[in-house]
């Protein structure tokens, strides 16, 4: 098949949802789906409504804006009142709540915010505007990587010196391998993120069901290739063989883009990172390498940020719990009651790759 039609055709969507109605057992089944998009995609195209009830699906930490800490999200507003600096951000990170406001709050008032495609748009305005400084919010995982490495090299090619990087960058491996690591979630299968698996490939997979015994199906985001990717995992689950396999080879491979992995690795090195919800993971960060700190936001404008406790209705908001599996949404007590996409309490429900989101619109 070669057109997006061709996955989104309701006879073939229905054999392939009888196909694993017809093979999974009678048990419950924990199957995670690791990225956003494929939560958003499963609702939208009432995958849902197709499978047994007992396949249970647990939207998993792979929302980038959901994932950054509500410090980060503070330190992004307080870069935003600095005179003469101009925030540059995904337009998802305009309405993630910090503790008091939010980007796009500040881009209303004095701050100077604005939305980018890429971090290339980053390195353009600030070739443009030399007398500003321009701060680039790094947010994203391997697939924002490669893009953003290839800006800082370029930066440092221009010995551009108004351009600077704020690293949220995250590994989506060290999270999974955190999240086999609670028991309470007891995981049978990933669905992985065939985007971040087309720059990783599915080798880094392989921990998970030589150390864990879990098995992983790396799949597209089309309603067939998430249903084919549903149907290799329940067959392992059943074989009881848990092995990685790949779905979307039309794009994925084992070893996956050396081109972009080696930019990744020549400006970044591997660190401990904050996840919300998930708390300090060990080597699931990407920070800058020395040879680049001069791009590095928080070593050439230190910020100290007063910490403020989060309101009443805020302290209700279990974005984390959510993240990390432990909830779906309707749980949480502000959940269509004040908390909706127009007037978001937490990230996953501002991002249309977070779980709430996808929920309020489509569950
Ligand atoms: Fe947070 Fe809103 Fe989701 Fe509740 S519904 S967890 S407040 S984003």
């Amino acid at each position: 098949m070669k057109y997006i039609d061709e996955f989104r055709k309701a006879n073939l969507i229905h054999r392939a949802a009888a196909a694993i109605r017809e093979m999974t057992p009678g048990y419950g089944i924990n199957i995670m789906e690791v990225c956003g998009t494929h939560t958003q995609n499963f609702f939208r195209f009432g995958l849902d409504k197709l499978l047994p009830g007992n396949l249970n699906f647990i939207a998993g930490p792979g929302c980038p804006v959901c994932v950054s800490s509500q410090e980060y999200i503070d330190k992004a507003i307080a870069y935003a009142r600095q005179g003469n600096t101009i925030v540059v951000t995904f337009g998802d990170m305009l309405r993630v709540p910090g503790t008091t406001s939010t980007l796009e709050k500040e881009r209303a008032g004095k701050g100077n915010v604005l939305v980018a495609y890429s971090a290339l748009d980053a390195l353009a305005l600030a070739r443009k505007k030399p007398e500003h400084k321009i701060v680039f919010l790094a947010v994203g995982f391997e697939t924002t990587a490669s893009t953003i490495a290839l800006s800082i090299m370029e930066a440092k090619k221009e010995k551009l010196r108004n351009l600077l990087f704020f690293p949220s960058l995250k590994t989506i491996p060290s999270a999974m391998s955190y999240l086999l690591r609670d028991k309470r979630l007891n995981l049978s299968g990933f669905l992985c993120p065939g985007h971040v698996s087309a720059i990783i490939g599915t080798k880094p997979y392989e921990f998970a069901p030589e150390k864990y015994g879990v098995g992983c199906c790396v799949a597209g985001f089309e309603p067939l290739d998430i249903l084919e990717g549903i149907y290799f995992l329940v067959r392992q689950i059943v074989n009881k063989k848990a092995l990685v396999e790949n779905q979307y080879s039309r794009v994925v491979t084992r070893t996956g883009n050396f081109k972009a992995q080696r930019v990744i690795s020549a400006v970044f090195r591997e660190s401990d990172d904050v996840w919300r919800g998930l708390g300090r993971i060990p080597g699931s960060g990407l920070k800058l390498k020395n040879d680049f700190l001069e791009f590095d936001a928080e070593k050439v404008m230190p910020l100290k940020i007063k910490h403020v406790g989060l309101s009443q209705k805020q302290k209700l908001c279990r974005c984390g719990q959510v993240i990390k599996g432990l909830i779906t949404p309707d749980e949480c007590p502000l959940f269509r009651k004040i908390c909706s996409p127009e007037n978001p309490y937490g990230p996953c429900m501002v991002s249309i790759e977070g779980t709430c989101n996808a929920y309020y619109k489509y569950h």
